[in-house]
Order: structure tokens, then sequence, then C-alpha cells
């Protein structure tokens, strides 16, 4: 078995025992392989072991092995900055947007989207650090963004998504992505039904994200290896 493989099922052990650490059902967090900057050969190498899901942030490097692998059956996620001119790109491609965080990306991945295609999964992406730079809408932005995209009907409104400052201190890593789960809690009772993923938690702070409830944890380095400089 390749290191890759073995690493993933040992994530994967982490995963079963982190969910019942902290009473969630088993299976209930999904493992994303994020792929960024890993050539086409190694996401085989993770599918040998049944990985299917895989996140890329960069379009062009992810089209080309989207179109590599694609006898495959492998779920894309799109997880990094969306500039609106790779809007359409991202709409044929991929099956999961987790980086959406302003309408007009919306609007148009959602007349971009292939009519024989299902609606496309889209998390919002909140930025509970309040750093200017860092994208995402504020928690007092996200309401009327979710209610504005939960109207376009080619996009499936299915959670949120949060990248956090990095921290050490593993309940400062509890308290922030409480944060996320609370305002995913709030958007369901206000009817959003079908919002309730919570992609949070990356190789360093997993273990703090599903003890708060996340259902995608962002997996890279912990899978792939450090990642050399782009
Ligand atoms: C790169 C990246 C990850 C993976 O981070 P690791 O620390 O390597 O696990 C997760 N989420 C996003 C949005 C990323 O850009």
């Amino acid at each position: 078995m390749s290191n890759i493989a073995e690493n993933i099922q040992n994530i994967r052990q982490q995963i079963a025992s982190f969910e019942q650490k902290y009473d969630r059902v088993p299976d209930s967090v999904l493992l994303l392989a994020v792929s960024k900057t890993q050539t086409a050969d190694k996401i085989r190498q993770a599918h040998t072991c049944g990985q299917q899901d895989f996140g890329e942030n960069y379009l062009r490097e992810a089209l080309e092995k989207i179109t590599t692998l694609n006898q495959l059956p492998l779920n894309w996620h799109f997880i990094g900055p969306i500039q609106s001119n790779k809007t359409k790109a991202l709409a044929e491609n991929f099956d999961w947007i987790h980086s959406v965080d302003r309408f007009k990306i919306a609007r148009r991945l959602n007349e971009q989207r292939p009519s024989g295609q299902p609606p496309l999964n889209v998390l919002l992406q909140v930025n509970l650090s309040n750093e200017a730079s860092k994208s995402g809408v504020t928690l007092m932005q996200l309401p009327e963004l979710a209610e504005q995209v939960s109207k376009l009907s080619s996009l499936k409104l299915s959670g949120l998504m949060t990248i956090p400052a990095p921290s050490t201190n593993f309940e400062q890593q509890r308290s922030t992505f409480r944060q996320l789960t609370e305002a995913r809690n709030k958007l369901i009772e206000q009817g959003f039904n079908d919002c309730r993923h919570l992609s949070m938690g990356m190789s360093g702070d997993f273990e703090a994200a599903i003890a708060e409830g996340a259902t995608i944890v962002r997996i890279g380095t912990n899978i792939f290896g450090a990642r050399t400089a782009r």
C-alpha cells in the first residue's frame, strides 16, 4: 500500500475515534482530501483505498486533473477564492463549491450550471476572524446572503464553511468552530433545511472541528505531506 493510502486509513481511524469521543453519529464526517499542488497520480493512489472526495484551490490546475482522471468516480470540491471570470468552469466541472462569499458569484454559478446536471452544492464561506484581508461574509451579512442564494434553483444551499486564523489552542479552536455551528443552527431554524453541512477543520485542528459538529474536514498535509511552494 502507498504512503498516501496508508495516511488516509490512519486519518479515517482518527475521524472515527473523534466521532465516538464527541458523541457524533458514526460516519457523519466526510474526509475531503485536499489535493492542491499534488499530481493526478497521487490522487489515483488516494483513490485506491476508496477516497472519492478531493478539494482543489486553483482552477487551471484542477481542470487538468479532472480531465486526466475522468474515468474515476470522484467528487470534486472547489475550496479556493473565486474570481467571477472562473464561475463558468466551476459550474460545469465541480460537484461542490465551498467558498461562495458574495451574491454575484452565486448568481453566475446558478446561471452557468448546465441544465442536465443536478443542482450544484454550495457552501457559504464565513469569516469568523473579521480580518479584512480574508474572504468570507461576516456573521452579520450571512442571513441576507443565505436568503438570496436559497432562491437560486440550480444551486443547493448545503451549508457553511470557514477557515479560521490558525491557533494551536484547542479550546480556542473549539470556540471559533462553535460560532459556525450556531450560525448553521439558526439558518436551519429559519427554514433553510438543506443548510446542514459544516466544512471546517484542517490538518492542525480537525479534532476541535469534529467536537463542534464538522460534517466535512479538509485535510491536505496529513495525507499528502508538506506542500512545496506553487
Ligand atoms: C490547503 C487548504 C486546506 C488543507 O490544509 P492542510 O493544513 O494541508 O490540511 C484546507 N482548506 C483550505 C481552504 C485550504 O486552502
